[in-house]
């Protein structure tokens, strides 16, 4: 897990971000994802300064195992000078060596973030889930560990103030509250209120906007106006030309139906939920399903 350096806002990884959720719907499957309904509880993964050092990392891990469910895994908690802030060492288990950095000692309330993240590491080590490379792979991790409920307390690490600033994990605030609106929207969870940062919960709010644009992406009937004339003028181009002509700007694509495209027109888009690209054919008022997330998708072709 990485550490320092001045905070990136934005949404600089919003592909890899995307990706990691569809992989985490075809890895585990609706029925799995949506056993996570439930968050880290705020006042499960509380850790004041006046508690013990390895007794609270121990207690913190071990409920954010119970969170994961990974029942005989157990994480060894230590603390040490290091450049980074957090890692783990991925063995065969069932014991897992987690160390965090040194400046945890006197930051204890983080101490539950860093270990969300570590902690998923593991899970993700016992899936046999990764992305290639290393950057992609930590964005996997943040995002899995928000989409899974617990990621919610790497967002509320993050500080900012006229003297310092603080921030955990590769996701940027916007992106982590992108993720963590994703899931409130998807199992029906408000957690406005489970913020200690103002800078947190500013983000939470920037990354729900960017969810309802998701949701608001033309062929959905959701769309507004800009969407839906754009929308039809890309139609009428490709009902014109084939695909011949250049692809759409938007994040929908046309193809011709049947041999030599004798069928109609399709058009393709991705799930607002778990952005799996869903196609349908190019006839009105369509109403799909999306196979993954099980997602109802009121569409005007
Ligand atoms: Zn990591
Ligand atoms: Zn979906």
């Amino acid at each position: 897990m990485g550490n320092g350096g001045p905070v990136v806002h934005g949404y600089p990884h919003l592909e890899t971000v995307r990706s990691a959720i569809t992989a985490l719907y075809r890895r585990l499957s609706y029925d799995t994802v949506h056993t996570f309904a439930t968050s880290v509880a705020p006042a499960d993964v509380a850790f004041s300064d006046q508690d013990d050092l390895h007794m609270g990392a121990q207690r913190v891990a071990r409920e954010l195992v119970r969170h994961y469910r990974l029942p005989d895994a157990r994480m060894i908690v230590s603390f040490r000078e290091m450049e980074h802030a957090a890692s783990v060492e991925l063995a065969a288990g069932p014991e897992y060596f987690i160390e965090l950095n040194d400046r945890f000692r006197t930051h204890r309330r983080d101490i539950g973030a860093a270990l969300a993240h570590e902690v998923m590491h593991v899970y993700l080590h016992r899936l046999d889930l990764s992305f290639p490379g290393t950057r992609d792979n930590e964005i996997l991790t943040d995002t899995a560990a928000t989409y899974l409920g617990a990621g919610w307390l790497l967002l509320d690490a993050y500080r900012e103030d006229a003297a310092s600033s603080q921030k955990l994990g590769y996701l940027t605030p916007e992106e982590f509250g992108y993720v963590l609106a994703k899931r409130s929207v998807a199992f029906g969870e408000a957690p406005e209120t489970w913020f200690t940062s103002a800078q947190a919960y500013t983000a939470y709010t920037k990354g729900l906007a960017q969810v309802r644009r998701d949701e608001q992406q033309p062929p959905l009937t959701a769309a507004g106006w800009a969407g839906r004339r754009r929308y039809a003028k890309d139609r009428r181009y490709a009902q014109d030309h084939g695909m011949r002509g250049p692809a759409p700007a938007g994040p929908y694509s046309f193809s011709a139906e049947g041999p030599q495209g004798r069928g109609g027109l399709r058009v393709a888009f991705p799930c607002p939920t778990c952005h799996q690209r869903i196609r349908v054919p190019v006839r009105g008022r369509v109403r799909a399903r999306c196979g993954l997330c099980r997602t109802v998708l009121e569409c005007d072709t």
